[in-house]
């Protein structure tokens, strides 16, 4: 089985699809399903796209995410910590640490994201979860919610 690459991180037969089905508190974000898993590696791989100035949504869950960085600069929140990353970074989430991804203002921020394909929904920050987040300056002025 393969997967054409057209050029410009599109492949053929692949649709381009909203991030989220629902919800405001992401922007400007892309999704493309490459792989659906099968039963020896249930898992799936998707590609996402965050436009400049653009950003995921900031949530923690059970499941694990591993990203790969394609194209483009960015930043992430992992946990309390927030890293500039930019193509062929490799990280992995850990199972319920907050995660954000942000684009820079004049580069989109292109990833491949491998997750299983039996998993929980994301959980958002409630209001004490974000004065949490926001007792490091740094990551106040980070955070889109
Ligand atoms: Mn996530």
């Amino acid at each position: 089985m393969l997967i054409r690459h057209k050029g410009n991180f599109r492949w053929e037969n692949i649709s381009l699809l909203a991030y989220k089905e629902e919800g405001n508190c992401f922007r400007d974000i892309t999704r493309q399903i490459l792989f659906e898993g099968a039963a020896n590696i249930p898992c799936q791989l998707r590609y996402f796209e965050i436009a400049s100035g653009g950003h995921s949504t900031l949530e923690h869950h059970e499941h694990l995410h591993l990203v790969i960085i394609a194209r483009g600069e960015g930043h992430v929140l992992i946990g309390d910590e927030i890293h500039s990353v930019r193509e062929n970074d490799v990280m992995e989430i850990p199972s319920h640490t907050w995660h954000q991804f942000r684009a820079t203002s004049d580069n989109p921020l292109g990833f491949y994201c491998i997750v299983n394909i039996e998993r929980d929904r994301p959980v958002r920050p409630s209001e004490d979860d974000l004065k949490y987040l926001r007792r490091k300056p740094e990551i106040a002025a980070f955070i889109r919610t």
